[in-house]
């Protein structure tokens, strides 16, 4: 028979993917986090070109940094060095490359969404480093060797959910690789196989359970029990969380990561609309936008810079990623000790703008449209300046059975969007179903001032 002790150990083996890393105390992970810094900076001043380079102008060593409180002498890049440095060789990836070129074993580029795409170069470990990080968030969300888990996601150049698909076989899921299928095939794959789990962008996670419907299947007769979405912030929105667990009758969860950072944050069971930081994996600080001041308070926003620890092949240290976050005011009640994100990556510094006078946050549009049940899940907001005054229209779609009741939903909408943002909007109905519809990412907010 087990003692207590050793039943209390297989609880919490059972809930955590590493029980011991999940649970350490914050002042032994503080410990753990200096250690794994010293290492990494080390590793990149004698190795990386670039880092020597860019540690040497700001006259510091490895050797400087003697507590936490030092890193922050430690030199910031930014997305602009990375793609720079890609001029200089090795090709493709600069004198950034921490390895000899033939260490290289896998290529993967970001979407170039905001300009030149960067190149990512990983060695084997790295590669392997990535699907235990994902291992932490599927774990955390439930996945076990029972699960029956479908990825439909183009298999290409960019890392999307490859090192899900590892970690999930890693796990012990049996995993069903939906690459080239288009979205009816993969629904019918997906019922077919009786798949018990998925994992996509919220908008495609949305767009899905639309082509379901369209095809005569009720997203919830599919048996999906789980759902992790990734690329946008949608799953810790709680309006298009909403949305997505009523359509798919199930629990979403959310996860962030990066190509240049990793898998760094994730959502548990027990705190919906929070994210978990993997501490034992990346340091994450937070800094005010406009004077720079680091913040350790809880519930105020600002940037988050952030290293990854044991990068080989790329170092990542103090990346400012310009991803708004702030802290959460509370420990989460699942035993992790790993610090919580409050409303996870709340927006880009860069799309968080000023909207005749008005801090605005495209994800406080989503909430609020996402919330109006009337209206379908596509919206545009494009904000653009007539004369010195700017000017915000919204385009959304009524769903067909509530046209009657247009009038009172726009007042609703108006409202609510006061309510939230503080702004007037120029609200356009559009006919159901011909916003443009994405595949992965959308692109809803343009901001078209700076063109005008
Ligand atoms: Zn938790």
């Amino acid at each position: 028979m087990k003692n207590p002790t050793e039943e209390v150990q297989g609880m919490a083996e059972d809930r955590y993917w590493n029980p011991i890393l999940e649970r350490l105390p914050q002042e032994r992970l503080k410990e753990l986090q200096f250690k794994k810094f010293k290492r990494t900076i080390s590793w990149a001043y004698e190795n990386s070109p670039f880092y020597r380079r860019l540690y040497r102008e700001a006259g510091i060593e490895p050797g400087d940094i003697r507590s936490l409180e030092d890193i922050k002498r430690v030199p910031k890049i930014e997305k602009g060095m990375l793609r720079e440095v890609q001029q200089r060789d090795p090709f493709p990836y600069g004198d950034i490359l921490a390895v000899p070129i033939e260490e290289v074993t896998t290529f993967r580029q970001t979407s170039g969404t905001t300009g030149t795409p960067v190149y990512q170069a990983e060695t084997w470990e790295d590669w392997e480093l990535w699907s235990e990080w994902w291992a932490y968030i599927l774990y955390a969300q439930g996945y076990r060797k029972t699960d029956r888990v479908f990825l439909p996601f183009g298999y290409n150049i960019f890392v999307a959910f490859w090192a899900a698909h590892y970690a999930a076989e890693k796990i012990g899921c049996e995993v069903i690789p939906g690459g080239v299928l288009d979205t009816q095939a993969r629904i019918l794959k997906m019922k077919e196989l009786r798949c018990s789990a998925f994992m996509a962008t919220p908008t495609y996670v949305l767009g899905m359970a639309e082509t379901a419907t369209k095809m005569g299947i009720d997203p919830k007769e599919i048996g999906i029990r789980r759902i992790t979405c990734a690329g946008e912030p949608g799953a810790s929105i709680p309006s298009t969380k909403k949305r997505i667990e009523e359509r798919w009758g199930c629990r979403v969860f959310d996860h962030v990561g990066a190509t240049e950072i990793g898998a760094w944050g994730f959502e548990c069971e027990e705190s919906p609309y929070m994210l978990h930081i993997n501490e034992a994996f990346f340091l994450v600080e937070i800094e005010d936008m406009e004077t720079g001041e680091p913040i350790e308070e809880p519930n105020r926003p600002g940037k988050m810079i952030i290293t990854t620890f044991d990068r080989l092949a790329k170092p990542c240290i103090r990346f400012d990623s310009k991803d708004v976050i702030k802290w959460a005011d509370h420990q989460c009640a699942c035993g992790r000790s790993f610090r919580l994100l409050d409303g996870g990556v709340i927006g880009r510094a860069d799309d968080i703008t000023k909207v005749k006078g008005v801090l605005l946050a495209p994800s406080a549009i989503e909430e609020v449209v996402r919330g109006v049940g009337e209206l379908s899940d596509e919206f545009e907001v494009i904000v653009t300046k007539k004369g010195d005054i700017d000017d915000i229209t919204l385009k959304i779609e009524i769903r067909p059975e509530y046209e009657t009741k247009r009038d009172e939903i726009l007042k609703r909408l108006q409202t609510e969007l006061r309510i939230k943002t503080n702004l007037g909007y120029n609200i356009e109905v559009h006919p159901y179903h011909s916003l443009p519809r994405y595949d992965v990412k959308a692109k809803r907010f343009k901001d078209l001032r700076k063109h005008s």
